[in-house]
């Protein structure tokens, strides 16, 4: 059990050692997922518009054939109200013309909402491409700002990791694992040390039987208080919060 509770002391300071370089990385690989978000979110909306203007365009194409259709038809009618020979002709062709002119209004108006659909859809369009611009190099600087300090500390952090899991593999698994629990419960320190007849995890004082059976390290002993794993150490492997 000595062996266990000195290797998980080695293990907590290796750890420190990796929480230490992450922490050098900041907030950057945050700011990356969240730039890369907000970058991904106009893409798709000019995406989106784009088609949307297209699909106007072919929609202002057609209304636009129709109307010229709708004139032809009215010149036609008018052409035939000079040549015809009864009050029933001219009605007919003077209702037909009332007819095409309403529908001639009808799509004019159509082919206006689509004209300012088009404006709109645009003007989006226009504001929206230099905001992606923007973004893309404020990403390309974040990235590789980040590739940078990634860089910097790769070898350092491979080196603690392979001590890591060397040091992991020498202490039995079912101590790791609750090594690893508290860690995760308690914010990277999971070993505190008797210092001053206290855990330094939480200062608070530890029964005079307890602290006798901590310094003979042969079993594990959580603080009553926080729940670390109780050790004693020599002053300089001292564990603090
Ligand atoms: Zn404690």
């Amino acid at each position: 059990m000595k062996a266990n509770l000195t290797g998980l002391v080695e293990l907590q300071k290796v750890d420190r050692e990796l929480q230490a370089l992450e922490a050098l990385r900041g907030d950057l690989p945050q700011q990356v997922a969240r730039t890369k978000e907000k970058l991904d979110g106009l893409k798709e909306e000019h995406s989106s518009k784009k088609v949307r203007l297209a699909d106007n365009g072919t929609a202002k194409a057609i209304a636009e054939g129709e109307l010229k259709d709708f004139q032809a038809k009215l010149a036609k009618y008018r052409d035939q109200l000079y040549a015809v020979t009864s009050n029933r002709e001219y009605d007919a062709i003077t209702a037909e013309i009332d007819t095409v002119e309403g529908k001639i209004s009808e799509t004019e108006d159509k082919i206006l909402a689509f004209l300012e659909e088009e404006e709109v859809l645009s003007a989006d369009l226009e504001t929206i491409e230099p905001e992606i611009k923007d973004i893309e190099s404020e990403l390309e600087d974040k990235d590789s700002e980040l590739k940078q300090k990634i860089l910097a500390t790769e070898a350092e952090c491979k080196s603690f990791e392979e001590q890591r899991s060397q040091l992991a593999a020498s202490v039995d698994k079912r101590i790791v694992y609750q090594y690893e629990r508290i860690r995760t419960g308690l914010g990277n320190t999971a070993v505190a040390d008797l210092r001053n007849d206290a855990c330094s995890g939480c200062r608070s004082n530890i029964p005079p039987q307890k602290r006798v059976e901590i310094k003979m390290m042969n079993q594990l002993i959580l603080c009553e208080s926080c729940g670390r794993i109780l050790v004693s150490t020599v002053a300089d492997t001292a564990v603090t919060t």
